[in-house]
């Protein structure tokens, strides 16, 4: 006889298992907006338009020109495990920031999500869902593109809602995210506007798409973010090792920060907040700062996709690489030679 405190296993309802995934996908606002920015990053989109109020927690939406969605399959989009970037042949072999498809059922399970969508020669639709059940798909106005529209995040998990900081330390955390991905994309142009207490609200970042070859447009790019004052004392690096590739800026010792406010990683494109890379930073600043001082750079690793394993976390941040310690080696030491270079040039210069 089978006592009657027995747990019983039961398999979990969609709703509940998207709102327990979200706890890791959605952390805060500015994790939203990073998985929609990048949603249109993967749609091709050539202006991303990104408008919150209240630190996103009331209203992110994000309007992209990219390829749209087509109104049949509006309700795979926010269907769990359900992607058109990745067909699972190999999950090394990755070139989009998602593949997961993960990120619009999450935030459907944790606010109010309206996506209105128009694929090329198609009609515009648009889809809801609230507190986790989708709602029909509808006719909607809309040139080409896409608005996801997220309202009132976490309204459904207050213990999440009461985690959030400050509206202004929120709008911070998006400005970040925002400026980082723009870091990855110079030929992307962005807005995020700040549409707190309603109307037109204000624009808090711009940068136009970047025109010129990678190089040009990385630098246009990074002066746009951090200030023309930075890019004109970064340095250029471009080094290369046994198929890796490192290429961006680093700023001059005497440009650092108190703390790693512009410190901009990428590994393929992605933007990263990789312990490896941040620690090969550090160390090849460790000659020319202080402790309590934080270089400024942005740095760009490329290598063959099945070097690095970027399916470490659901929020992609962080990165796997074969072999770690060539990566750090080559940070490290394509920045002190282009550091010491740059010191021998100054103590050149004065001397002469
Ligand atoms: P993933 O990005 O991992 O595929 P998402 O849940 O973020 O998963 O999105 C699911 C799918 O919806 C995407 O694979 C894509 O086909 C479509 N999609 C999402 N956002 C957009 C967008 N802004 N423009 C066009 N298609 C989109
Ligand atoms: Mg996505």
């Amino acid at each position: 006889n089978i006592s009657e405190n027995q747990p019983v296993i039961r398999q979990l309802d969609e709703g509940t298992i998207n709102r327990i995934a979200a706890g890791e996908v959605v952390e805060r606002p500015a994790s939203a907006v990073k998985e929609l920015v990048e949603n249109a990053i993967d749609a091709g989109a050539r202006r991303i338009e990104v408008a919150i109020a209240d630190g996103g927690k009331t209203l992110i939406r994000v309007t992209d020109d990219g390829c749209g969605i087509t109104a049949e399959q509006l309700p795979l989009a926010l269907s769990r495990h359900a992607t058109s970037k990745i067909d699972g042949s190999d999950l090394l072999d990755i070139h989009s920031f998602g593949f997961r498809g993960e990120a619009l059922p999450s935030l459907g399970a944790v606010g109010r999500l309206t996506i209105t969508s128009r694929a090329a020669g198609g009609d515009a639709a648009q889809i809801s869902v609230t507190g986790g059940a989708m709602g029909p798909v509808k006719p909607a106005a809309l040139n080409q593109g896409t608005v996801v529209e997220l309202r009132d995040l976490f309204y459904a998990t207050p213990a999440r809602l009461k985690f959030l900081r400050t509206d202004r330390a929120e709008t911070q955390a998006i400005g970040d995210v925002v400026k980082r991905l723009a870091m990855a994309e110079p030929f992307i142009g962005f807005t995020l506007r700040d549409v707190s207490g309603g109307g037109e609200g204000r624009v808090t970042f711009r940068a136009d798409p970047e025109s010129g070859d990678l190089f040009d447009a990385l630098h246009g790019r990074l002066a746009r973010v951090l200030g023309a004052e930075f890019a004109e004392n970064a340095l250029k690096i471009d080094a290369e090792r046994e198929g890796f590739m490192l290429t961006g800026y680093a700023a001059l010792p005497t440009y650092s920060r108190g703390s790693a406010v512009a410190q901009f990683l990428f590994v393929n494109g992605r933007p990263v907040k990789d312990k490896l890379l941040i620690g090969a930073l550090r160390g090849a600043y460790f000659d020319f700062l202080s402790r309590d001082r934080h270089p400024a750079a942005a740095l760009f690793v490329e290598c063959d996709p099945h070097k690095v394993d970027v399916n470490v976390h659901p929020a992609k941040s962080e990165v796997r690489f074969r072999d770690p310690g060539m990566v750090r080696g080559l940070i490290v030491s394509a920045l002190r030679h282009a550091l010491a270079e740059a010191g021998h040039r100054a103590s050149t210069t004065v001397a002469g």
